[in-house]
């Protein structure tokens, strides 16, 4: 019956009473863009550029980086392409962007805080992604990895702004700045929560540790309340919020989310027709439902069986 359903449905996410859901893919580079574009789903909304160069001992020239850039941007023409700038350090280091041991990294300088040290980075980063997304008729908006406060989103817009980009978001990824995402949505355009590193934050366990995956669960009642509260914040600041942790992926999940109030889902390209299918059965109310039963569970198994429950049984 699912396999039936999913080979019908096509398009943009919608819920059965009509609510748009982007549904967006995760990507690591030129491969996966390409893989990506030629797939039904409405656009990129992880490009995680440090993917790129991880492997690279000095740091890629603004011209090497713009034929990267326009070769991600090229198959979404008319379609949104969000691209976090380099969110280098801790589970993803780079040769060239090192900033010398650390005995916390994914406490330490990773991430937005690794480009407020060098900026020079940043700039020539963000210059390439202006040229590229000139050159093509992609919808790019830039997003930074690990924001904390709300000067450090300012400091951030600004730079993307005085690069000639037309939109800047952060990733909400820090309990502090999900506790927050009123002030620090305020000052850019969207927001995008970042589900492994806020599970990861929330509750004190390292995402390396395969033997705190139970600790990691995004289904965990604290980390969904945490997603509930940055959704409260950026409704106050009345800007959109999407997923593109893994979590997004997850259909029973993905229903939580929407239910919780975000507007677009970034997931593994492969995992687009089933959440396509698990929108298309449920209204917003329902998803609200939904969400309300997986936060009044006590933990994380009872708030999957719960939404197990409250979800059609098609799923
Ligand atoms: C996240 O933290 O949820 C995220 C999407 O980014 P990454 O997994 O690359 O840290
Ligand atoms: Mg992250």
């Amino acid at each position: 019956r699912r396999a039936d359903a999913l080979a019908h449905l096509s398009g943009p996410g919608r819920t059965s009473d009509g609510a748009e859901i982007a549904l967006l893919a995760n990507i690591g580079g030129v491969e996966d863009a390409v893989a990506a574009g030629a797939q039904d789903l409405e656009g990129v909304g992880l490009f995680r550029t440090e993917f790129v160069y991880l492997s690279a001992t000095k740091a890629p020239t603004v011209e090497e980086q713009t034929e990267i850039y326009r070769g991600v941007f090229a198959p979404f023409e008319g379609r949104r392409v969000v691209v976090r700038t380099l969110d280098a350090g801790a589970d993803k280091p780079l040769k060239f962007a090192d900033l010398g041991p650390e005995e916390n990294p994914a406490l330490g300088r990773r991430g937005l805080r690794l480009s407020a040290e060098r900026p020079d980075l940043l700039d020539a980063q963000l210059e390439a992604l202006a040229i590229a997304a000139r050159e093509t008729g992609a919808d790019v908006r830039v997003m930074a990895p690990m924001v904390a406060t709300a000067e450090e989103a300012a400091w951030f817009a600004r730079r993307v702004r005085e690069n000639g980009l037309p939109k800047a978001g952060v990733m909400i990824e820090v309990p502090g700045a999900a506790l927050r995402a009123h002030d620090v949505l305020g000052e850019v355009d969207f927001g995008s929560l970042g589900t492994n590193d806020l599970a990861q934050y929330t509750m004190a366990a390292d995402r390396m540790q395969g033997a705190l995956s139970d600790l990691l669960d995004p289904w965990q009642p604290g980390v969904l309340d945490v997603v509930g509260l940055a959704c409260e914040g950026a409704a106050r600041a009345d800007r959109p919020i999407g997923v593109c942790g893994e979590s997004a992926g997850d259909p029973l999940l993905a229903l939580v989310l929407v239910g919780l109030g975000v507007s677009s889902l970034s997931m593994a390209p492969s995992k687009v027709p089933v959440v396509r299918l698990a929108l298309s059965l449920h209204s917003v109310a329902e998803c609200q439902a939904i969400a309300e039963a997986a936060r009044g569970s006590r933990t994380a198994v009872d708030a999957l069986h719960a939404v197990r429950e409250a979800a059609r049984s098609e799923l």
